[in-house]
């Protein structure tokens, strides 16, 4: 079983203070904390193999490209994909969404296609895909989220036509924590003749992922979410796909042969990978998976499920406190507490050092569905402990006692 206290100690960050307080840190759905082993691997690069990477012959180019080549074999390990070259480096899960949205949308859309998305995504697949289907003049359809915060599965097949050209959908909800079933929804796209993008920015650091088992078309993640460092995060595509993919960006890298008017394209992956790519970080990404690899993703998932149901079961003893979404979920809880505003909240706590995340949590449709303006939301990771639900939940009855006092 996965000691929290154990995997603290890898975290230099853990052992601060804030507020003259021990840190609660409970927003791992926004970023997570680093371990030692992923500062020291960024380190160890650039004090002894920094130099760009790809088509140079000397020495540390050589190094600092098997190092950024290793980690993209790391990611393609560590989510089933079944070659490398499917794996994409981004900045993080916007903008590997925003590719599929550029080169794969603008390609393939057409006046009243339509494309099938979800009220629950947060807005990195809602706004990509608002933008191409104003261009192409395409459509977006929406499943809606019942009122346990789950979708309907049969929906889809109500909303699927043969104008559907895409299904794109948040694998788990930053918001509600909701699991989709992301599986059979790919089963039922690909019937009906249509691509499925899976938004896995909070599924892959959390639960163990198989792309291959999803069989989904795009699948998109962030590095900093998974212990990894900011500005970097990677696009999964079926090789075939991505083969046939205009590029998205031009420049460097993603080039074969350029002439004053005219250019070819470099093989998958790098021609996605246009200019000097985030070296540094991949290779941080890569000690991330090497740490999450060493812990298990069975491990993670177990050790959430048993913190998240004490969370839920001493959330849902405050009386006035309403939490949103389904029993089974991922490491999130999103809640609002009867007259007290969800920043008021976070303030409070903050003060004695638990830092929770308040406001829309970049899903403002979902609030709507809610019929909130914002939640307050407590997430969870490896390094939670169950003292520290304790904290969280002492230091809401105190939130409680302060609202009490001014009503
Ligand atoms: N999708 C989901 C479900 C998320 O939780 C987030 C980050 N909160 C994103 C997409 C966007 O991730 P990033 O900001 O790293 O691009």
């Amino acid at each position: 079983m996965l000691d929290p206290h154990r995997i603290r100690t890898d975290f230099p960050i853990l052992s601060r203070e804030v507020n003259g307080k021990p840190l609660v840190y409970l927003d791992s759905t926004a970023t997570t904390q680093k371990p030692t082993a992923v500062l020291e691997a960024m380190r160890k690069y650039y004090e002894r193999s920094n130099a760009n990477v790809h088509r140079g012959a000397y020495t540390l180019a050589q190094e600092a490209t098997e190092a950024y080549e290793e980690t993209r074999s790391k990611v393609a390990r560590f989510i089933h994909a079944p070659s490398d070259s499917g794996v994409i480096f981004t900045r993080n899960t916007t903008e590997a969404i925003n590719l599929v949205a550029q080169a794969w949308g603008r390609a393939n859309l057409h006046a009243g296609d339509e494309i099938i998305l979800t009220e629950m995504e947060h807005h990195s697949n809602l706004i990509p895909w608002q933008m191409v289907a104003r261009e192409r003049g395409a459509v977006l359809k929406f499943l809606h989220v019942m009122d346990d915060g789950t979708l309907d599965v049969g929906e889809v097949d109500t909303l699927l036509s043969d104008r559907t050209k895409l299904v794109g959908l948040v694998h788990v909800s930053n918001v509600l924590g909701t699991i989709n079933p992301v599986k059979e929804i790919a089963k039922r796209a690909h019937a009906a003749g249509a691509r499925i993008l899976v938004d896995g920015a909070q599924s892959v650091p959390h639960m163990p992922v198989d792309v291959k088992d999803i069989d989904c078309d795009f699948f998109a993640f962030s590095g900093h979410k998974m212990l990894g460092p900011t500005g970097i995060g990677v696009l999964y595509g079926k090789p075939k796909i991505l083969d046939a993919m205009p590029p998205f960006l031009g420049g460097g890298e993603m080039i074969r042969e350029v002439q004053l008017d005219w250019s070819t394209y470099n093989d998958i992956p790098w021609k996605f990978e246009a200019g000097t790519p985030n070296i540094g970080g991949a290779i941080g990404l890569g000690a991330a998976i090497d740490y999450l690899d060493a812990v298990g993703m069975g491990e993670v998932r177990a050790h959430e499920e048993r913190i998240t149901a004490k969370a839920l079961a001493a959330l849902r003893d405050i009386e006035g406190l309403e939490v949103f979404g389904p029993e089974v979920r991922g490491g999130v809880v999103s809640f609002a507490m009867r007259g007290a505003h969800p920043h008021d909240i976070a303030t409070i706590l903050d003060q004695d050092g638990v830092e929770i995340r308040a406001g829309h949590h970049c899903a403002q449709p979902l609030m709507r569905r809610l019929n909130v303006v914002a939640t307050a939301r407590a997430s969870f990771y490896i390094y939670n402990t169950e003292s520290e639900i304790e904290v969280l939940v002492e230091s809401l009855k105190k939130v409680k006692e302060v609202f009490a006092r001014v009503s």
